[in-house]
Parts: C-alpha cells; structure tokens; sequence
C-alpha cells in the first residue's frame, strides 16, 4: 500500500465501468464475455434505483401518450428476455425469477376507466396486444380485487423479473470470470491531452486508466461528465418510494402476478412473487436521491394498493425503500459510444431499465465489438443532447 497521501496509479485495464447497478453489471459483463480485461468502481454496488425496482417487464402497461420511440425499445426488449434470463441463469447458476405472468389492469372509478380506455386504444394503434375484460372476467383472473372496479385489460405480453436477483447474479458471473469491483466512487473522469477519456480519479485519489470508460452511474452521470468537453448527459433523479410486504404467512405463495391500477387518475402497481413477497409501487418524485420514505409518499401508495386489493391490510410490512431512476429530458437511454474518444455513456434508463436490461445486453455486445449499434438504438444516441461544437 503507498503511504497515506501518495498518489497510485492502477495500472491500464480495457474498460472501467463506473457504477455497478444493473447497467453497469451488464456492460461490465458484456465486456468481460468479449474477451476484455474489466474493472468496476462503485461505493455501494446495486444499491441504487435497482434497489428499489419492481422488477415489471411491462413494455404494454409502461406505453403512454408521446412515448412511441421508448416502447419500440422497450417492446424489442421484452421479446429478447426469455433468452437473456436463461444466458444470465446459465452462467451463474442462480434464479433471477423470470416469469411470464402477464399483467391484469383496473380502473377504479368512471374517469379512470377512461383514461384507460384512451390509453389502451394508443396502445393498440402502436400494436400492442391488450383485451378488454368485463369486470366479472377481471374478478375470475384476480378474485382479490376490491368490489369498487368500473373496466379491466388484460395484457398477455407484461411479465417481471427479481431485479436483486438479477443483479446477485451479474455479480456472480462477474466474480466468476475474475472482474475486480473496487467499492469506492469515481470522482472525476481523467483526460489525455487530446481530450480522450482514460480512465478515472476514485475518492481516495487512486488512478484507474483504461483504453475504454462506461459511465454508467445512474442520475449521477450528469455530474461526472460535466467537466468533459463536447459531451452532454443530462441526466436527473426522479425519486420514486415503494412499500414491501410479506405475503407468506397469507398463503400467496407460489404464484407470479401483477395488478396495476388507476386510482383516481393516480397509477399504482402490486407485485406478487412466487415466494410471497409483494411490491406496492411507486411514487415518482422530481425530487433528488436522499432515499427518504416520506408519509405522504407510503400513505398513497398504501391507499391506492387497499382500493383495489382490500385484503392487503391483514400484510405485515417488510420494507420501505426510495430511490431515485436515472431519467432524462425525452425518457430514453442514452447508450453508446460518444464523440470523446474513450468515452462510453449506458444511462437514462429512467423507469424501464430492468425491462431494458436484455437489450442492453445486446447493445453492449455490439460496442465491445465496435460493430454498430441496432437501427432501434438511434433515438438513445448519448450525443443527442450535446450543444458544444464537436456535436
Ligand atoms: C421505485 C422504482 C421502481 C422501479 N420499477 C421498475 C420496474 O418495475 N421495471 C423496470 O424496468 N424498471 C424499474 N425501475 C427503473 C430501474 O430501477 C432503473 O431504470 C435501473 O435500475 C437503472 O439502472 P442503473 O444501473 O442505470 O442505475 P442504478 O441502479 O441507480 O445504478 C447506478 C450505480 O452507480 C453508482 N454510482 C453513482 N455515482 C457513482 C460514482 N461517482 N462512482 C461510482 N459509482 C457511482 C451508484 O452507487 C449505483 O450503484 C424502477 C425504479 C424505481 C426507483
């Protein structure tokens, strides 16, 4: 160890990923399965936004007004789940607990039937596959809805995954192919006098070069990359709370669903997993990360979740959790490689990034690679919000 005070300089690695939630993970495990020699730097590994999500595979459900260019993503994404769970599950030997369960969606009340009705008819002009339930065919799928529901969908093609799982097991193929996580911050991005990025500052002062930098730091992005010239990455926290219960000693374990609801025009999901935990989510807040559950925040969700779930009352609660998603001015990633040599940004993955992880999956293939990226990827351009010169 250098004395406290001296500077160490790490010596070069192909890429550093900075951040290691659920986009980091995969970069850094894309790039590792690619051959290349990987370090990641993060003080608080998965304790981000993909902490606290639910883990909906909804590109259906996610669709609203105006969001046309996400939900092709996110819609391409879906379809290539199935076999990005089996690739992860595979390599680490653990269950990431992907399942197919469809997602049931109630209106509370007439102005929210709607809503819904309007949404859904987008929904379907996009082609999106959603059916019309009559409420008793709503109460045959879900017999623990509330007696007060005024119209229901049913939507085939939404389904969720375990998003701690799926992170415990990116670090277990990571840590099987012998990739290093330091646990500290990157403070500062380090640039070569041509202005390429090589590597990273951390918060005790080591140097970490590399060939390649992945800054997938959540919302923090924004203030990593600000410095640099010629690249822009907007990035903002929008908070979002959610309640955990368990639903073991109720008897629902053992079967995956989820109901969304509009309760008087405020949108709540409920989340059963197969091992009877339950997810009621979730506030979003412009609001910075200060990881506060707020009373305002739980009481609505609890509120909302009870108008169309009364029986969640009998639940006791697990766990209160807030976190902020990486959002971005038009909703959408920003992914790739950017104008400044070394420099790769995998952000933005605002309230979808779990959906989006398998396409992210396949789009990291394709920067380590340096092949292009998928048409699809265009409108997630990391350069598209650059205003300096080099744009
Ligand atoms: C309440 C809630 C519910 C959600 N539900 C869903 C859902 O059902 N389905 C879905 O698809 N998506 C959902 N999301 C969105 C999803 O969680 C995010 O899009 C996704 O987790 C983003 O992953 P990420 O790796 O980019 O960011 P994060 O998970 O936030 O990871 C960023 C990492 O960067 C690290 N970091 C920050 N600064 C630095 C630095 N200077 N140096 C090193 N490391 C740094 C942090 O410690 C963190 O670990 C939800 C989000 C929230 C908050």
């Amino acid at each position: 160890m250098p004395a406290k005070g001296a500077m160490m300089v790490l010596s070069g690695t192909d890429v550093l990923v900075i951040g290691h939630g659920v986009v980091g993970a995969i970069a850094a495990w894309r790039a590792r399965v690619a051959g290349l020699a990987v370090t990641c730097l993060d003080p608080h590994p998965g304790a981000g936004a993909s902490y606290a999500a639910a883990g909906m595979l909804a590109p259906v459900t996610e669709a609203d007004f105006g969001e046309h260019d996400l939900v092709r993503l996110n819609v391409a994404s879906a379809a290539r789940w199935p076999a990005f769970a089996a690739e992860v599950e595979h390599a680490s030997g653990m269950d990431i607990g992907f399942c197919t369960s469809g997602i049931l969606s109630v209106a509370y009340d007439v102005g929210d039937a709607q809503q819904l009705d309007r949404l859904c008819q987008v929904q379907r002009r996009w082609g999106l596959e959603v059916e019309e339930l009559a409420v008793a065919g709503a109460r045959d799928r879900e017999p623990l809805l509330g007696p007060r529901i005024a119209g229901a969908y049913w939507v085939p093609g939404d389904h969720q995954v375990d998003p701690r799982a799926l992170h415990r097991a990116l670090r277990e193929n990571l840590a099987r192919l012998g990739v290093t996580t330091f646990s500290v911050a990157a403070a500062r991005l380090l640039t070569d006098s041509a202005g390429a990025v090589v590597g990273a500052v951390d918060t005790e002062g080591v140097t970490h070069l590399a060939d390649r930098v992945v800054v997938a730091a959540g919302h923090a992005t924004r203030a990593l990359v600000a410095p640099l010239e010629g690249v822009e990455a907007p990035t903002r926290a929008v908070k979002g709370q959610i309640v955990r219960l368990d639903g073991r000693d109720a008897g629902w374990i053992g079967e995956a669903r989820i109901v969304r609801g509009l309760v008087q025009q405020r949108p709540v999901y409920v989340v059963w997993r197969p091992s009877g935990e339950i997810i009621i989510g979730a506030t979003s807040e412009e609001l910075p990360d200060d990881r506060q559950s707020t009373v305002g925040g739980v009481f609505g969700l609890l509120r909302d979740a009870r108008a169309i779930i009364p029986g969640l009352d009998e639940l006791p609660i697990a766990e209160l959790a807030a976190r902020a998603r990486p959002g971005s001015p038009d909703n959408l990633p920003l992914l790739g490689q950017t104008a400044t040599p070394g420099l790769i940004l995998a952000t933005g993955h605002y309230r979808n990034g779990i959906l989006l992880a398998a396409l992210t999956s396949d789009a990291c293939d394709a920067i380590f690679a340096q092949r292009p990226l998928d048409e699809l990827w265009s409108t997630a351009d990391p350069m598209r919000f650059c205003t300096k010169e080099t744009r």
